[in-house]
């Protein structure tokens, strides 16, 4: 189970208008409750209410605080799939002569379950720009800018990807924590080709 603030009305008890906070500011917040799918059990029903009762029934088995939680959802909550799929960007691309290129999720999708996906789309945004600076400067032509570019992000988060999807396995079958992927971080690199 993840919890996230998605959106929060003040700071410090004052609201960015300079007012003070009210009881009936809310907090924009998401439960993420997630689980492998190896039995039928495991779909996601249709439509609201089933998909509300899964949540408590897949929540059972969690500690008494946190079960209450999923528990505690409102009937009017609306609950949402998120598919999760990962890539792994072991090969190139044609980005044609560095005209069209990726960052981000859109180069390296994984599951958040190590939580390193956005810190390498901004690393991506930095280092564009790096490469963007070198064409301007006339140190590189776009094609190799953008060819190098590329190669670090993909030689940076190929294994990433990999060790993303065994942490979040990892996190969803029982006894596995001895060996978490959540923290380790000692597997080979995923060799990445030019
Ligand atoms: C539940 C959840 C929890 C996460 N937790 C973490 C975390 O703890 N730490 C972490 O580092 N990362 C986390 N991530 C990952 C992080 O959110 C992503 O890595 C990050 O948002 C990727 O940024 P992006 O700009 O590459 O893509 P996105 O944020 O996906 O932005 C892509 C944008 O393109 C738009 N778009 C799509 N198609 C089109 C189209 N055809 N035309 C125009 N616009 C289009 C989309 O609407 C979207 O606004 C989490 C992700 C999820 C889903």
């Amino acid at each position: 189970m993840r919890f996230s603030i998605l959106d929060m009305p003040c700071t410090n008890n004052t609201c960015s208008n300079g007012t003070a906070m009210l009881s009936s500011e809310i907090y924009n917040v998401q439960l993420t409750l997630s689980w492998l799918r190896l039995v039928d059990e495991d779909e996601i029903p249709e439509s609201n209410s089933d998909r509300l009762k899964q949540m408590r029934v897949k929540a059972a088995d969690l500690s008494p605080t946190f079960a209450r939680v999923i528990q505690d959802i409102g009937d009017d909550v609306k609950i949402k799939e998120l598919e999760l799929v990962d890539w792994v960007p072991d090969r190139a691309w044609d980005n044609h002569g560095g005209l069209v290129t990726l960052a981000g999720s859109a180069a390296h999708p994984m599951v958040l379950s190590r939580g390193d996906a956005m810190n390498h789309g901004i690393l991506n945004a930095y280092r564009l720009v790096q490469a963007i600076t070198s064409i301007h400067k006339g140190e590189k032509t776009q094609k190799e800018a953008i060819d190098a570019y590329e190669h670090e992000m993909r030689r940076r988060t190929a294994s990433v990807v990999v060790l993303s999807r065994k942490a979040f396995i990892g996190e969803h079958v029982l006894n596995a924590s001895e060996d978490s992927q959540v923290v380790r971080r000692s597997d080979p690199p995923v060799i990445v080709s030019d």
